[in-house]
Formats: structure tokens, sequence, C-alpha cells
């Protein structure tokens, strides 16, 4: 029988806890490498989702606008049976499947970490493919993080933010002007909870509160990335990956080459 050496196992992100983003766990699974299989370094979200009903039918709640110098409070109603579990469900594996499984981190020629050596003594270098795991937590205490989502009522404008969903955020809008291109609120704050700001705020930054003009991209290819105004992925989304890769290995996050398509291990 093989014997399984769990070499790298889970890495607990350290460091600020940021309130908007950056908080997860990760592992590095080098087991299961072979002549054409990498490693996985899956980063896990675990979201505890509140459901804010009001004390009657109907009432009111503050978006993300809402300051005490400048309230924005907009009507919400109860949510219907079965709503608030399907909205759950709905915005954990879209957004999972938005992030998951999309970037192939390139190991240097330098590293030897994550060699397989096959029964005939051929030596490949694994890649790392990176994936994702979003789940509903089933406590706040099991969580990173803990969001409120409103039930808005029809037709309302309720703007939300990392932390505080309406329903229509697994919907797509469209807020490039004179653009067909598509936007939708959970792959963007999702994006966020992974560590990743605003595009035009030089991306590796989570400034999530950065509203400037520019935060959402100035040109097309800035304001279609899902960090911006739209749905694009680019390489840069991959942060969040490399700097996991360098706390298992050592390795300097710059040093992993980001890929948007499967590179398979390379024989040395
Ligand atoms: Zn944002």
């Amino acid at each position: 029988m093989a014997e399984i050496d769990f070499k790298f196992g889970t890495l607990i992100r350290t460091g600020p806890k940021l309130k908007y983003g950056g908080k997860w766990d990760a592992d590095l699974v080098d087991w299961k490498t072979d002549a054409t299989t990498n490693a996985f370094l899956t980063i896990f979200i675990r979201i505890w989702f509140v459901k804010i009903d009001p004390a009657a039918a109907t009432g009111s709640y503050g978006d993300s606008d809402d300051t005490p110098t400048n309230p924005s409070k907009k009507p919400i109603q109860k949510w219907k049976p079965g709503e608030f579990e399907r909205f759950v469900r709905n915005m954990t594996s879209g957004a999972q499947a938005f992030w998951d499984g999309q970037f192939w981190l390139k190991t240097p020629k330098s590293y030897n970490g994550l060699n397989y050596v096959s029964p005939h003594r051929h030596t490949y270098r694994c890649n790392i493919y990176c994936k994702f795991d979003l789940k509903a937590a089933n406590s706040a205490a099991d969580a990173h993080y803990t969001i409120a989502v409103v039930r808005a009522q029809d037709g309302v404008n309720f703007r939300s933010n990392a932390v505080l969903y309406s329903q229509n955020d697994i919907k797509s809008e469209q807020m490039i002007p004179h653009s067909t291109v598509k936007f939708w609120t959970h792959y963007h704050e999702v994006g966020h909870l992974i560590g990743l700001g605003h595009v035009g705020t030089g991306g590796v930054t989570n400034v999530h509160n950065d509203n400037s003009p520019t935060a959402y991209g100035v040109t097309a290819q800035e304001m279609n990335d899902v960090m911006g105004r739209g749905h694009s992925r680019h390489d840069w989304h991959a942060t969040p990956w490399r700097e996991a890769a360098e706390a298992f290995t050592g390795v300097k996050a710059s040093d992993w080459a980001v890929f948007q398509r499967h590179i398979p291990p390379e024989r040395v």
C-alpha cells in the first residue's frame, strides 16, 4: 500500500484580518500528482449568510450608501418561503464556478518541491492548478465572513457591498455605458473576499471603499474586468493563489507565471 505524504497541508491565512477581503484557508495537495496531473491549490471560503427580514411584512433597511448624515433606507420585504435558501445556493455555486479552476501557476525551474518521479525514474515538474471552494457555513463561528442579505422590494435599486447583499446580486446588470458587457455583483464581491481590489487601484491593494472615478477602470479592457464593471478574468486575478503558493513553497509570488489554460507537468 502506498503511503501518502501530506507535505503541504492547510494554510490558515495570517496577517491583518481584513473586513472586506483576503481572509481564507488554503491547502496544497501534491500527493495526487503524476506525469499528467498537477498539484491542486485550493482556496476555501465559508460564508455565514444572515437572512434579514423586516419586523412586519415590509420595512426599510439601509443600503451601502447609508450613513448617519446621509441616510439611504430602501424598502424591503419578508423573504418568501424557500427564496433565501435558493439565493444562498445560487450565490455560492455561481461565484464558485466563476473563480474555480480558471488559473494555472507554472512552477519555476528552480523549485523541485512539486516534482513527481515515475516508476521508470522519470522526473516531472508539476505545476499548480488553482481551485476555489465556496460554501455557506453553518454558523458565524465557522465562517470567514458574515454577509447579511435583504429581500429588496421588486424594482428597488438596493446598493450592495461585500458584507451586505440583496436578492438581486446574482442577476446580471449592465454597468458600462454604450456596452453590452454584463456584470454580476456576486462574482465581483467574491473577488474582494479572495483579496482582490478594484482594477483601477492597481488591483492588488484591496481598497474596497475606493469609489474614485477611476477605481472601476478607465480603458475598455479595465472596465470589462470583473473587478471593474464587467466579467472578464485576467492574469492578475490569480494573485491570491500566487501568494498562497509563496506561503506553501517559499518561492516568491511573482515567480509563479500565470496561465489561463491547462499547462501539463513538464518532463525534467
Ligand atoms: Zn467592489
